[in-house]
């Protein structure tokens, strides 16, 4: 089972990524996690693109796609579950033929729609844990941390991530707007499109996307 979750910034990929891995065991790849950890490089490379991830545009697709292979290539290839790629069509067509070479094939595409005005508050508001990369967010009352700046499940110090404020926001958007939402016409032609209303609590978003895969199986 293939799974891609698609949506604009702060949608919650992250936080359902996390809760489909500790429900069905799956290979987890965050291009943004494999990314930033790149960036957090002192050499001209981790500058480079730690400076265009802040700004809020799109790594392109040669680098992405580049640590992508790499990543795959070191890790367990099954039970794929994708967090932020593809984000462009061309990527979406070198992972459809990524996967054909190995007689395997996208299962689901996850959409995780959210009205922007939410988005917007969710971004200011999200604090990730340095050590295990769990999700919170001081504007949601739900998702706050227990103790404030402390991650509940391993104890280690919160951040803010770089490009999680308004003025980079914007330029996320955009970008989702113009690169990655015509992958929802390219995977509703393959049948593969879940439209999920992601404005709602994370637990009632999850239990969506299980009862889909349910009763797919
Ligand atoms: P994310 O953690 O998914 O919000 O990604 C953070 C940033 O990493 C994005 O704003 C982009 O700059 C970059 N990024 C992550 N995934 C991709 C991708 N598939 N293609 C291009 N840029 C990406």
């Amino acid at each position: 089972m293939n799974i891609i979750l698609l949506a604009p910034p702060a949608a919650g990929k992250g936080t359902q990524a996390e809760l489909l891995d500790e429900k069905y065991h799956l290979n987890h790849i965050s291009t943004g996690d494999l990314l930033r950890n790149a960036a957090s490089r002192e050499d001209d490379f981790g500058k480079k693109l730690k400076e265009i991830m802040a700004s809020g545009a799109l790594v392109s697709d040669e680098i992405v796609l580049e640590m992508l292979e790499d990543h795959l290539e070191k890790s367990a290839n099954q039970n794929l579950l994708f967090d932020g790629f593809p984000r462009t069509i061309h990527q979406a067509e070198l992972l459809d033929e990524m996967l054909e070479k190995k007689n395997d094939k996208i299962n689901y595409v996850f959409l995780l729609d959210v009205e922007e005005d939410i988005l917007k508050k969710r971004i200011t508001g999200r604090r990730i844990c340095g050590k295990c990369n769990s999700v919170y967010n001081v504007n949601v009352e739900a998702l706050n941390p227990k103790q404030e700046n402390v991650c509940d499940k391993c104890g280690e110090k919160l951040y803010q991530r770089v490009d999680d404020n308004e003025e980079s926001f914007n330029i996320r958007y955009q970008e989702y707007l113009e690169k990655t939402s015509p992958l929802i016409n390219y995977y509703q032609e393959s049948q593969k499109l879940y439209r999920i209303d992601s404005n709602q609590r994370k637990e009632v978003v999850f239990d969506s996307i299980c009862k889909i895969i349910e009763n797919n199986k």
